[in-house]
């Protein structure tokens, strides 16, 4: 079979699509004969070198995929060979024609839901879900500014928190990423690349401020975020690419608080409970991945330079 294969950190150019060992299903795993692959920047973040949580050399990237079990070892009992499954991580990788998983890393797939979609799960959806209900514990009625709605985990949030019952705010730096969230359920939707855009998130809560502020981009914006904050307001990292200045003052009065997120922190039973969410909300379409764009999985090195240099429009897809 064929998979991506990094065997030096570095550039994008570092994956080649090789011939690899057929993959053997062991007690316990689930062997997924791939149809699309999710691509997520922290997979660019580890080619490169620079993450903390570094894979050992050689290896396959990616955790998020669409397919359907081909084979399943002694004691599996949760899926069956022919089920159309999502991953949420694998022990071999997603950027290849097949993946060997744990039972606890495949998911049911509704008929409903395209294996392109489901690609578009893991990472987005559980960022999404774990940041607004297991770190901001958000509830309906409360409003949330989505900042950096037009991505993969934006496009998630808009629509899990629409379906929560919140007030949402979307932002995007082009026009059609604004379209893209109004038309994933964003009540209002702002540009971030325009100066003072906070301030307009201020003017749509009649200057009470939002309840919570899911960010994408935290090195630019954290400093005005506590800026547009109602009282106990709370801001939620999600991510952010270098270092920033904040008046810590901002937090005292608004008695606000700045809030890490990290999926690979949940718990096994906050994992369990999130992926328990993300099934009702597929089953019942409030939740619906957005592809943006779908390339073949040869074309790895161009998915890695387009999801950290171009605008975000969904998710970008690798098709075996
Ligand atoms: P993505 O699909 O590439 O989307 C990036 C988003 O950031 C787009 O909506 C983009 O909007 C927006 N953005 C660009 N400039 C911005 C600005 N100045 N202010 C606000 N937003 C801005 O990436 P993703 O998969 O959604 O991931 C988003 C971030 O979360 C990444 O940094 C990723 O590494 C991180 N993340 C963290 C975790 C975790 O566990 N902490 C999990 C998943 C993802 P435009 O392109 O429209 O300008």
């Amino acid at each position: 079979m064929q998979a991506i294969r990094v065997h030096e950190f570095g550039e994008p150019e570092v994956m080649k699509l090789e011939e690899v060992p057929e993959l053997q299903v062991g007690p316990g795993q689930v062997l997924v004969k791939i149809q699309a692959i999710g691509v997520n920047p922290v997979e660019t973040y580890i080619r490169s070198g620079a993450y903390a949580a570094a894979l050992p050399l050689p290896y396959t990237p990616g955790t998020d995929a669409g397919g359907v079990v081909e084979a399943i070892g002694p004691g599996v009992k949760a899926v069956a060979p022919g089920d159309r499954v999502y991953t949420s991580y694998t022990v071999s990788g997603a950027y290849a024609e097949k993946a060997l998983c744990l039972e606890s890393q495949v998911h049911s797939l509704p008929p409903q839901v395209t294996f392109a979609q489901g690609a578009g799960l893991n990472v987005p959806y559980s960022a999404a879900y774990r940041a607004l209900f297991q770190r901001a514990m958000a509830v309906p009625g409360e409003v949330v500014l989505v900042n950096g709605a037009s991505g993969g985990v934006g496009v998630a949030a808009v629509q899990v928190a629409r379906a929560a019952g919140l007030t949402v705010i979307g932002t995007a730096g082009t026009e059609e990423g604004r379209r893209l969230a109004v038309a994933q359920g964003a009540h209002h939707v702002l540009d971030h690349r325009l100066e003072g855009h906070l301030q307009e998130a201020m003017r749509l809560t009649e200057n009470r401020g939002v309840d919570i502020i899911l960010e994408m981009l935290a090195n630019v914006n954290l400093g005005r975020d506590l800026e547009a904050l109602a009282p106990g307001g709370r801001v939620v990292v999600i991510g952010s690419r270098g270092t920033v200045t904040i008046d810590p003052r901002l937090t005292i009065g608004r008695e606000a608080s700045v809030l890490g997120m990290y999926i690979w922190g949940a718990t096994e039973k906050e994992t369990r409970s999130l992926h328990a969410a993300l099934g009702a909300g597929l089953a019942n379409s409030t939740l619906r991945p957005v592809v943006g764009r779908e390339l073949p999985l040869s074309e790895a090195v161009k998915a890695h330079h387009d999801i950290m240099e171009k605008r975000a429009y969904g998710k970008i897809v690798l098709i075996p």
